[in-house]
């Protein structure tokens, strides 16, 4: 047989999914796993948006979208979500398209923007998915490692040292996605000076913008002096509105590039599902006290664990602003992050996922995921504190 795509066969399993699944089996199994590994909400989607999903099914919209990039509505309403809470103007009949999931922007996104070896500036710890999504549409990615002794702060310094004449984008995500960082003005006022003095393109990966917390305020690159033109914008629906299954997201940006993402979704996936969207516009412009009550309870079992993790022995785990992750380390121990994952898993039931899979820099840390109701992480605790010592 002919040889398979070199790019493909190296592309690693998504680690985030690969232990969340082997957790699922375990638990259907009837095993007691406390299933800490993915950042998958445990709130169900509120009532109201599918209620409004419902409607659309009944009233017809089983057929394909119109237009097929997104329904007007959902189009109208990200447009006035990015102006309202963003300070972004983007015209909604040209400049965002709906995805099938963040994840499907972020790979539309670089599908358009990257020529065969151009490279992309991505920050370590990083989400585990960038690297590959370059790697897929024949990037070359640039890991910029930050420093968990710095609170892994965005420096020019940083980032310059890693620019290059193929240098093409930088891939962000604020807040993050696995350390719990929410960009302050003086790093996306770095990252803003960096894009513009050296023509780079930045995709913004703003998908916890909702889950922030202690009265933090997020911050969009594209808002920024001579942004609008460079940044393309990732939100979704995913985390803020607990709806990970219905597979929906967006992409925004430059009308020129809106344009060749419409394109693209045209000879690949086509639209996201049609009665989605009509469950998205519920969720955009009805009430969103649905979001306030969600973050205040990850804010409060952040409270929880981070305070609790510290008081056993052999574990340190840092504060964390915004998104739903806590990334413990374990100075006492002499393993490594897949060997603490499998020890976590084999001694305490708790599934967590390696620090390894986020990069250098988060190895010899486990993530936990705090989408996790308030009891499960009481049991987890509880665990840890009596088997800490055999880490
Ligand atoms: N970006 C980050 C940083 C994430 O953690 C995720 C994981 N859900 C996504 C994008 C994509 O999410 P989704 O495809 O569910 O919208
Ligand atoms: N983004 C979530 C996580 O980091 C969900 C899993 C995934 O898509 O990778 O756990």
């Amino acid at each position: 047989m002919q040889e398979l795509s070199q790019v493909a066969r190296n592309i690693p399993v998504s680690m985030t999914l690969a232990v969340s699944d082997k957790a699922g089996a375990l638990k259907a199994a009837g095993q007691d796993v406390i299933a800490l590994a993915g950042g998958d909400p445990d709130f169900d989607t509120p009532t109201h948006i599918t209620a409004a999903a419902f409607k659309a099914i009944e009233q017809g919209a089983t057929h394909y979208p119109s237009p097929m990039k997104g329904i007007t509505p959902l189009l109208e309403a990200i447009a006035l979500k990015l102006e309202q809470e963003n300070q972004i103007k983007v015209d909604p009949r040209t400049d965002v398209v709906v995805t099938p999931g963040g994840k499907w922007a972020l790979n539309l996104a670089l599908s358009i923007l990257l020529n065969p070896g151009d490279e992309v500036i991505y920050f370590d710890p990083f989400w585990v998915s960038y690297p590959s999504i370059i790697l897929l549409n024949g990037g070359v990615p640039v890991r910029v490692q930050l420093n968990s002794t710095d609170n892994f702060t965005i420096t020019a310094e940083l980032i310059q040292a890693h620019i290059s004449s193929k240098t093409k984008a930088i891939m962000v995500n604020t807040p993050t996605n696995p350390t719990g960082r929410v960009l302050t003005q003086a790093e996306i006022d770095v990252l803003t000076a960096v894009a513009v003095q050296n023509d780079l393109y930045v995709l913004s990966d703003e998908i916890y913008e909702k889950l922030i917390f202690d009265g933090r305020r997020h911050i969009s690159p594209a808002a920024q002096p001579g942004m609008a033109e460079r940044t393309l914008i990732v939100n979704g629906f995913s985390k803020a509105y607990a709806m990970t299954g219905w597979r929906l997201g967006y992409l925004a940006g430059p009308g020129e590039i809106m344009k060749i993402a419409a394109r693209i979704n045209g000879q690949t996936i086509s639209s996201s599902a049609t009665f989605t969207m009509h469950a998205a516009v519920a969720a955009l412009t009805d009430p969103q006290d649905c979001i306030a009550a969600m973050r205040d309870s990850y804010q409060a079992r952040r409270d929880f664990m981070v305070p609790a993790l510290n008081s056993i022995e052999g574990i340190e785990c840092a504060m964390i602003e915004g998104a739903f992750y806590l990334m413990p380390c374990f100075p006492n121990s002499s393993k490594n992050s897949m060997q603490l994952a499998d020890a976590l898993l084999d001694l305490a039931g708790i599934a967590g996922t390696p620090g390894a899979a986020f990069g250098q820099a988060a190895e010899g840390h486990v993530r936990f995921s705090i989408a996790t109701a308030m009891s499960e992480l009481e049991r987890a605790v509880e665990r840890l504190a009596q088997i800490a010592h055999k880490l």
